[in-house]
């Protein structure tokens, strides 16, 4: 059985990222009949915002994602806790001094202007100023120094003492070679820096801090994203230190899309609000839809098995990390959006209106009202055309999908589209009050259509007559121009699902005053 983590830190934004490798975590976890949890990395104050852990929480939630153990809105379960970094503090500082006992790790009294002239020197590519070169006396200094120095109260940060040979051109440094979980054998040199373990502060570096973590979570995969691995022969050489077995990492691929001059490129915060999981909860996407979107990206063999499965549960797809893409994911909204239809042609209308009701009261509460209580109604609008052996698909969001209900609604309907060129205005008139005075609202939909290629004839629009390319001009149109006519007088756009059924939904009152109205 696998134990996964997600380790996101609580600054308030969470994003697409973090949702595809808690997906991954989460499928890991549970097919192997594993433990996932969670753990909240707030080290960093300076990034902490209020309320973040909720919202990481909640997001998650809301996309399927169920923690068995870790950090809660405020506290936590299981037993291997505190799942809050800032409480493990003790923990850390005991590593911290076990591996300054063992000489694999000491305290380093440079200050921050030293370190500041060490990167200049370093820049100008002078003589070896690194923290071993010139600057290396703190690496090596005797107990009673460091006792001097900690009583004039100088400040301090612990570094690992690194193995790594740091005098030998980078070109000759010995390498490592590591199994990742996602790609394969790694070879990589190994890690040469001395880096921080502790900041002056007390507070674990995120290397320091999740290596003892994973230890002692026993996670047995680190998914994380592609960003960690230059950082990896560093984690290699604490475990080691530190006499820990090494998880599996597992670096995911970075999610990327296509910019307008078809490069790939990252997904950029400032530039796409896509990146944020606030913005699928905002417009309204279907979390099924979302978790079947991202299945397409993380496993190159979904889409295949899907075909085969169409009406099998997501949970009975076979996940394997050997599937994943590493060269970088291409996402792309388009897609997600074409998903999004064939998911929700297979929900039905009741569990819709409730996913509606839902998201409004959250994101759109106006607009409650008008859902709560009218759920009968709601259900059939939402099933229009979708119930047939050929059903529409053409529902992605819940806002989209209100844009539809609210015609339906005398309050927000509204014209939107002009009558077809070709049918001149004293034509609409005719047409509906023709319409009109025909109409019966127990006509069947055959007994319908026949009246409305009566007016149809009756008024030359019909088919091509014979001596068309003779006269031209005499041909108006066809039936399709009439339906337009009055599909806009009823639902005030030229694209809708069938009119008659349309109608039957409105009811005989709403049908004829909106079509009295166009006539005014
Ligand atoms: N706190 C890290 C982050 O937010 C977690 C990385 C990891 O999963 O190890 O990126």
């Amino acid at each position: 059985a696998k134990v996964t983590r997600l380790g996101p830190s609580p600054t308030g934004f969470i994003h697409l990222g973090n949702l595809y490798g808690a997906f991954v975590d989460e499928r890991l976890a549970h097919q192997s009949g594993g433990t996932f949890y969670l753990r909240i990395e707030d080290t960093d104050d300076k990034r902490y915002v209020e309320g973040a852990v909720e919202v990481i929480i909640n997001s998650l939630k809301f996309f399927d994602i169920n923690f068995d153990e870790g950090a809660t809105i405020d506290g936590h379960i299981g037993d291997y806790g505190p799942y809050y970094q800032s409480q493990r503090g003790e923990i850390y500082q005991c590593f911290a001094k076990e591996l300054v006992k063992k000489g694999q790790a000491y305290p380093c009294f440079l200050t921050s202007e030293e370190l500041e002239e060490i990167h200049t020197k370093q820049e100008a590519g002078k003589e070896n100023f690194g923290i071993y070169g010139k600057w290396a006396i703190n690496r090596n200094l005797s107990i009673e120094e460091i006792e001097a120095c900690i009583n004039a109260g100088t400040s301090y940060v612990i570094r690992l003492k690194s193995d790594g040979d740091h005098e030998l051109p980078a070109e000759d440094i010995k390498t490592i070679s590591v199994e990742d979980g996602i790609r394969g054998t790694l070879t990589m040199p190994e890690n040469n820096q001395d880096v921080v373990l502790l900041k002056a502060n007390g507070i674990p570096t995120y290397h320091f801090a999740h290596v003892i973590d994973d230890h002692f979570m026993r996670t047995t995969h680190v998914v994380r994203g592609a960003e960690w691995l230059p950082s990896l022969p560093i984690h290699v050489e604490l475990f080691e230190k530190l006499g820990f077995e090494m998880p599996i990492f597992c670096h995911t691929a970075q999610l990327m899309k296509l910019d307008e001059e078809g490069n790939k490129r990252k997904l950029s915060k400032r530039k796409d609000p896509e990146l944020s999981l606030d913005y699928y909860r905002n417009e309204g996407y279907h979390p099924a839809a979302v978790r079947e979107y991202l299945m397409t990206i993380l496993n190159s063999n979904f889409e295949e098995w899907r075909i085969a499965n169409p009406d099998a549960s997501i949970d009975s797809f076979e996940f394997t990390v050997e599937k994943m893409s590493n060269s970088g994911a291409l996402f792309d909204l388009n897609k997600l959006n074409d998903i999004c239809k064939d998911v929700l042609v297979k929900i039905s209308a009741s569990e819709l209106c409730t996913f509606m009701k839902n998201w409004s009261k959250e994101f759109k509460p106006e607009i409650l009202p008008l859902l709560e209580g009218h759920e009968e109604y709601i259900e059939k609008i939402l099933d229009l055309g979708r119930t047939g052996a050929k059903p529409r698909k053409d529902l992605i969001y819940a806002k989209q999908i209100f844009e539809f209900i609210r015609y339906f609604f005398d309050d927000y309907f509204r014209i939107e589209d002009t009558e077809p060129e070709n049918v001149s205005r004293e034509d609409v008139k005719s047409i509906l009050t023709a319409y009109l005075d025909t109409y019966d609202h127990g006509d069947d939909q055959s007994v319908w259509f026949d009246k409305i290629r009566n007016i149809a004839a009756e008024l030359g629009y019909a088919a091509k007559p014979k001596d068309y390319k003779k006269n031209p001009d005499q041909y108006k149109g066809h039936v399709g121009d009439v339906s337009t006519v009055i599909r806009i007088a009823v639902m005030g756009r030229s694209q809708s699902p069938d009119i008659w059924e349309i109608q039957q939904i409105l009811g005989e009152e709403r049908t004829r005053r909106r079509i009295k109205e166009r006539l005014e």
